[in-house]
């Protein structure tokens, strides 16, 4: 059975347990959410041993090259040594603000202590004080000061509670990251995009959609918003200010009563998405629902964007 080891620890991988629970058994303190693959939070770095492509999946290739890897979709056939991720892959940030967008939507912007480089769009972990780490998109684009997380808050949700109530302008907290592809890639101007999210989902689809219209994007441009109660559908007025100003840029706010389950709503409007770029966010079904939807309609699964947002195992 190999063996994993960790800093003073070292902990049997047993049968189809991952890195990540065998180090959890041993009583490491080890930060995670999904255990899935599809949050980082987990991230680290094999500095003994290869970690095999499929744990490496998402990262970017300078990560990769250094070892990091997702413990919690790793199961080793030999003996590792692991360690935690280095200042490249993370940095510290205070709360610069905390505004309500919505009842059940908090806007926070952090101020990283160092330069950050991500694309809109792409995902970070937010490292609470105490470890809690919990994945949010970002909104914000480069050239802004500060990033900018649009968190849904949960009933009894440990991370988005803390948000809500009890966290304050000027708390430290870690941002590990960027990961994810799910932003824009210059090029290709006049490609039809089309942006579809429901909830907090819209938090990628703002920061992909501004940072298209940065680069000079002139295809035609649809945002599909959804949302239950007209309440969910914040950003409302920004957002169609943007469409005055941008005649190329459509915004469909939907609601789930009034207009049907988003992903009908988006494959009634385009009905021929094939040659299109798709970005898709927000709740797991409707993503994974769209985006085979849109494969079979003829799109190809490299023009198609997806993150799920798994909730925390
Ligand atoms: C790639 C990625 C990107 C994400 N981006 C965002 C984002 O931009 N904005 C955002 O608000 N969230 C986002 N999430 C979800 C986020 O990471 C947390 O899961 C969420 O904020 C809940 O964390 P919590 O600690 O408040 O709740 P937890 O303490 O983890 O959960 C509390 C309870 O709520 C349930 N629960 C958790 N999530 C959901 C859900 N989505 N729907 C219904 N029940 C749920 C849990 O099963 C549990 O019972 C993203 C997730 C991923 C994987």
């Amino acid at each position: 059975m190999p063996t994993v080891r960790y800093g003073d620890l070292a902990a049997p991988v047993a049968g189809e347990e991952s890195v990540l629970d065998a180090l959890l058994r041993a009583g490491a303190s080890v930060r995670h959410a999904c255990r899935a693959g599809s949050c980082g939070s987990c991230m680290l770095r094999m500095v003994d041993g290869a970690p095999a492509p499929a744990s490496q999946v998402g990262l970017k290739p300078s990560w990769r090259a250094q070892g990091y890897f997702l413990p919690c979709i790793c199961h080793p056939d030999a003996d590792i040594t692991v360690t935690d991720v280095g200042a490249d892959a993370q940095v510290t940030a205070r709360i610069a603000s905390l505004d309500a967008l919505s009842d059940s939507v908090v806007r926070v912007r952090l101020a990283c202590d160092a330069p950050f480089d991500y694309h809109p769009g792409q995902y970070v972990s937010l490292v609470r004080e105490d470890g809690l780490a919990r994945s949010y998109s970002l909104a914000s684009l480069g050239a802004e000061p500060e990033l900018e997380l649009h968190v849904r808050c949960l009933a009894k949700g440990r991370m988005s509670e803390w948000v809500r109530h009890r966290a304050r302008v000027g708390d430290p907290v870690r941002v590990l990251g960027p990961s994810g592809d799910c932003f824009y890639v210059p090029g290709r101007p006049e490609q039809p995009l089309l942006l579809a999210g429901t909830g907090t989902g819209l938090a990628p689809l703002y920061g992909v959609l501004r940072d298209a219209l940065a680069h000079g994007h002139s295809g035609a441009i649809r945002l599909f918003h959804g949302a239950l109660r007209p309440e969910g559908l914040y950003l409302r007025e920004e957002l169609t200010r943007l469409c005055d100003t941008h005649p190329h840029v459509e915004y469909v706010p939907t609601l789930l009563e009034a207009d049907g389950p988003l992903d009908r709503v988006v494959l009634d409007r385009c009905p021929a998405p094939a040659g299109s770029r798709a970005f898709l966010c927000g709740d797991p079904g409707l993503v994974q629902g769209l985006r085979k939807a849109l494969f079979l309609q003829g799109m190809t699964l490299g023009d198609i964007h997806a993150d799920a947002f798994l909730p925390a195992a």
